[in-house]
């Protein structure tokens, strides 16, 4: 059980008996702790169904499940391993009904909210509507409703959009859904405000551990003390100077707090980085050090020195993407140690923002190297799978008014915008949804007869599936199921029709099928629930649909695929690779624009505000991360020029690069990677010429 532990790390597992707090810099080995905790908390008796793992994200929780796995074997299952957010799911699933939420209530996506509120609003212009949006979204994280936010508004506009959030609640609950602020915010009111469920659920919950907690929000904060009550039975691990969620309302106070709030916790500090060589390391302290310090911390490694951390410029952004390429194939076609580390999956590149993806991803496809983006659009984005999920949703929860528009519309069927207008209002006069609507006895009086007949033949439509659905169980059936409800609906076809280009269509097409297969295999219990519990028993349709908001991606837990990373860094944390390559390390993209001009960005002798101090703070603990996620070599590149809309414009260095302090001879790129890179592709043409010529 100790394997693989060193002796600050055991201390960690060890202490089960109360509140612990591990606080340490990158790679040191917390998420480890974590992992090695579970199986320590079994060993000391805890039924496994008494543990709580909470990670940031899905994939990091199907990752933390397989690591529990491999360590403690068939026990790990009954272990929930989940993120903030899917933890709140299975409490609104068992109380939310206490609050007058039906179990099968439907979580909106980013997308929905945003029509929501353009509809209360009454604005057609999305930018405003965001821009709403991610008010109240911060609102609700402090704990505000509509009227507290009303009332502590500190000028008109604030007073507007607190009124639309208090409409916005007003749809919300009438939809019998919620946001993904609510999957926090309604199980906190849960447990504060119900000494009965709160009871039931510190009973429930013997240890709770979390990762990454420097990210967590004030509303995170409060739902762990909830869960873990006076006694404090749990393990948080965390580094303030990887927070980098601030934007979102993380806040570093929840650091602070925990040991006012649990006098007794035991703080532990690991010391040394098990990832990445003592050059990178020591890029990544410099970097770090004009931050002010929470904590003080110190890091070392013994992996050696390692090849020292290269700066490339390149000319602009497709010579960038060139010459990143050029030292993947380098290191790729390296003589030293040929077999180790040098696979596909063992690359990253990592940058600020999704939209600097794209030259990297054709430069990736010239060299025909595979790829995979993360952290950018997630596969239930894509409109297909929108259009499918409507319908599930639906099938669901009835009330869910925004997925009745948008199934009864994907494919079209004879049903006009003026219809659904009509129905529309008549709901709203007497406050049904539009699902019971259909089936009012006063609908004819509000609507045309032949209308009329088109809305009851959906209506009963969509009973059929949902009891269909309802017995639909395992994985045979449920891809039956869904094959034969798209050829009903006539989707594929919908498809080619909406689509000019076949090509696109097709691919359409291909995410659906891959979209079933997956549904079905959930089905199947071949892949946990979101909400991770176990799985190894089959659902139905309905019970896997609820939770597919929370995912982001169909291979959460398929094993690394051998393919270049391309990834945002705020998709980075946590992970690593053996080789980063951290791109558009320049001024106005890492830092990120802090100002409008010069004065404003601190660059000038000027004194900083506060507010940009902070940000700068924040971007500055991004290129930390970034650094951090390297093991053996790290390149870290900067363009000369930008692109600034249509226009090319001079560019600088990022202060950053400055501040990692590196020694003047050895940053440059050594020449002789250019000359290898040539080489081994050389070599590769030569095999391939050669493969293709044999009969
Ligand atoms: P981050 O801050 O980036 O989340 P972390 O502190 O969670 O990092 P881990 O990911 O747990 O660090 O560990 C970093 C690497 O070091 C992993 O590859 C892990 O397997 C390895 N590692 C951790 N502890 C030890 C140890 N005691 N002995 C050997 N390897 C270790
Ligand atoms: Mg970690």
């Amino acid at each position: 059980m100790s394997a693989g532990l060193n002796l600050a790390q055991l201390e960690a597992v060890n202490y089960v008996q109360g509140p612990c707090l591990v606080l340490a810099g990158a790679g040191s080995g917390k998420t480890r702790v974590i992992t090695h905790k579970i199986g320590r908390l079994i060993d000391v008796g805890l039924e496994p169904k008494r543990i709580a793992a909470i990670t940031f994200t899905n994939k990091a929780a199907a990752e933390m499940r397989e690591r529990a796995k491999d360590l403690i074997g068939k026990a790990a299952k009954d272990v929930t391993v989940c993120t903030f957010h899917a933890l709140g799911v299975r409490i609104m699933r068992e109380d939310g009904h206490v609050l007058g939420l039906k179990p099968q209530f439907s979580i909106m996506d980013a997308d929905d909210v945003t029509s929501i509120l353009k509809d209360c609003g009454g604005t057609t212009d999305a930018a405003t509507a965001r821009q709403w949006q991610w008010t109240i979204s911060l609102w609700k994280n402090m704990g505000l409703n509509a009227e507290q936010a009303a009332a502590q508004a500190p000028d008109d506009n604030a007073r507007v959009i607190a009124r639309i959030m208090g409409l916005y609640e007003e749809r919300l609950s009438a939809y019998q859904s919620v946001d993904f602020d609510d999957l926090i915010g309604m199980p906190l009111k849960l447990l504060a405000d119900y000494p009965e469920v709160r009871e039931r659920w510190q009973a429930k919950m013997g240890h709770v551990l979390v990762d990454e907690y420097q990210d967590t929000n004030a509303t995170q904060y409060e739902v762990l003390k909830h869960l873990v009550g006076e006694r404090g039975r749990f393990t948080a691990v965390g580094d303030d100077d990887q927070s980098i969620y601030g934007w979102r309302g993380a806040t570093l106070d929840n650091l602070k707090r925990l040991p006012q709030d649990f006098p007794n916790l035991k703080v532990i500090k690991l010391e040394q980085n098990y990832r990445s060589t003592s050059a990178i390391l020591r890029a990544a302290n410099n970097v770090i050090q004009p931050n002010p310090k929470l904590f003080p911390k110190t890091l070392f490694s013994e992996l050696g020195e390692g090849e020292p951390v290269r700066v490339v410029d390149a000319v602009n952004e497709e010579h960038e993407a060139d010459r990143a390429i050029a030292r993947i194939q380098s290191i790729r076609g390296g003589q030293v140690n040929p077999s180790k580390h040098r696979e596909f999956k063992d690359f990253a590149i990592l940058y600020r923002a999704n939209h600097m993806a794209r030259p990297f991803e054709q430069a990736l496809r010239r060299a025909n190297i595979p790829y995979k983006v993360s952290g950018g659009q997630s596969f239930f984005d894509k409109t297909e799978i929108k259009d499918l999920c409507a319908w599930f949703r639906l099938w669901i929860n009835n009330d869910d008014d925004p997925a009745f528009l948008r199934a009864i519309t994907s494919p079209k069927r004879g049903i006009g915008h003026q219809t659904l207008g009509q129905l529309g209002t008549f709901a709203t006069q007497y406050k049904l949804s539009l699902f019971e609507a259909l089936f009012a006895g006063s609908l004819p009086s509000a609507v045309n007869t032949r209308a009329v007949d088109g809305l009851h033949e959906f209506g009963r439509y969509i009973n059929d599936l949902e009891h269909r659905a309802r017995h639909t169980l395992g994985k045979e059936a449920a891809l039956a199921f869904l094959l034969e409800w798209l050829k009903e609906i006539g989707y594929e076809q919908h498809l080619y029709d909406g689509e000019d280009n076949e090509k696109v269509a097709s691919a359409r097409w291909t995410n659906v099928l891959e979209f079933c297969d997956w549904m079905a295999g959930r089905c199947g219990g071949e892949i946990e629930d979101a909400t991770g519990t176990d799985a190894s028993e089959s659902k139905s349709l309905l019970e896997v649909a609820q939770t597919i908001s929370l995912i982001s991606t169909l291979s959460e837990r398929e094993k690394d695929q051998n393919v270049v990373t391309l990834s945002t860094l705020h998709a980075s944390k946590g992970l690593e690779w053996p080789h980063v390559v951290l791109v558009g390390v320049n001024e106005g993209l890492l830092p990120f624009k802090l100002g409008d001009d010069d004065e404003h960005s601190g660059r000038s002798d000027g004194p900083m505000s506060e507010g940009i101090l902070q940000r700068l703070q924040e971007e500055r603990r991004l290129m930390y991360v970034g650094i951090t996620r390297a093991q053996r070599s790290l390149a870290v590149s900067w363009t000369k020029r930008r692109k600034k809309g249509r226009d090319m414009v001079a560019a600088l260095p990022s202060r950053f690069i400055a501040e990692m302090k590196l020694d003047e001879n050895t940053i440059k790129e050594d020449p002789r990677e250019k000359l290898r890179a040539l080489r081994a592709e050389f070599a590769k043409r030569a095999a391939d010429s050669a493969a293709e010529a044999k009969p």
